[in-house]
């Protein structure tokens, strides 16, 4: 399989093994995660956010329910929201949540946006479990002939330790604890030294206090919303 959908595996058997009820991908980009996550009976809310308003509405119909899904269906109870908004903004309809993930979207962020990035995310949504990819840039001399970063919008690529010690900060600021891990394997000699293809850090809140903020904002726009049909 490859990387992109190894990434979303990792996503789907921990959400398998974990059964959250309110998953909510951030940067849902083409919405190929929120597809496989729709087939998890656990889910009852999936929201989807990404600052490309237009590559949500290109993929949005991915997540439509078929008509096989009114005749027989197989969900319990399913309701997706995908929301046009930056993880650098608070809004008060993604708090609440029991899982929040996001897949190779950090690199993407200039630094004072990734310090944005983790206040919203582990000290405003404060979720009971949060999956963050990226590169690790120790597995970049395996690729043949790569001499920058893997993709010219990445504003930084990490290697092991640097993710680790943005990660610990995180845990000490906001209360939360974390694990690493990662997919795609480099060749066995090497596996210590290089680590995986992608890092990837799972994090779990320590406590259920609330998140400081007072006000409820709502930075984000609603771009699709859909009901599956429930069982009766
Ligand atoms: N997570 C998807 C995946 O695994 O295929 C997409 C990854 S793509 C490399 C990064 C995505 O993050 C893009 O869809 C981009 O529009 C989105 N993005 C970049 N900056 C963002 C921001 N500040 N807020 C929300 N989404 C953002």
């Amino acid at each position: 399989p490859s990387l992109h959908s190894q990434r979303h595996q990792f996503v789907v058997d921990f959400v398998r093994k974990n059964k959250p009820r309110k998953v909510a991908d951030l940067g849902c980009g083409e919405c190929r995660l929120l597809k496989q996550l729709k087939f998890q009976r656990s889910i009852e809310l999936l929201v989807g956010v990404d600052i490309n308003g237009a590559k949500i509405k290109k993929n949005m119909l991915r997540l439509a329910p078929l008509s096989t899904d009114y005749l027989q269906p197989t969900f319990d109870q399913l309701h997706i929201d995908l929301y046009q908004g930056s993880v650098t903004q608070r809004d008060a309809r993604l708090t609440g949540f029991d899982l929040v993930t996001s897949i190779e979207l950090i690199e993407h962020l200039i630094l004072p946006d990734l310090e944005l990035f983790s206040s919203v995310v582990f000290g405003y949504m404060r979720p009971a479990n949060v999956i963050i990819s990226t590169p690790n840039s120790e597995f970049n001399k395996l690729f043949p002939g790569l001499t920058g970063f893997r993709h010219s919008d990445h504003k930084f690529e990490w290697n092991r330790s640097e993710f680790r010690s943005w990660a610990l900060k995180v845990c000490l600021d906001y209360g939360y604890e974390a694990e690493f891990t990662g997919v795609g394997e480099a060749p066995q000699e090497l596996q210590e030294s290089v680590g995986f293809c992608s890092q990837i850090g799972v994090f779990r809140r320590m406590n259920v206090l609330p998140n400081r903020f007072e006000e409820e904002v709502f930075f984000y726009t609603l771009v699709y919303s859909v009901n599956y049909p429930t069982l009766c």
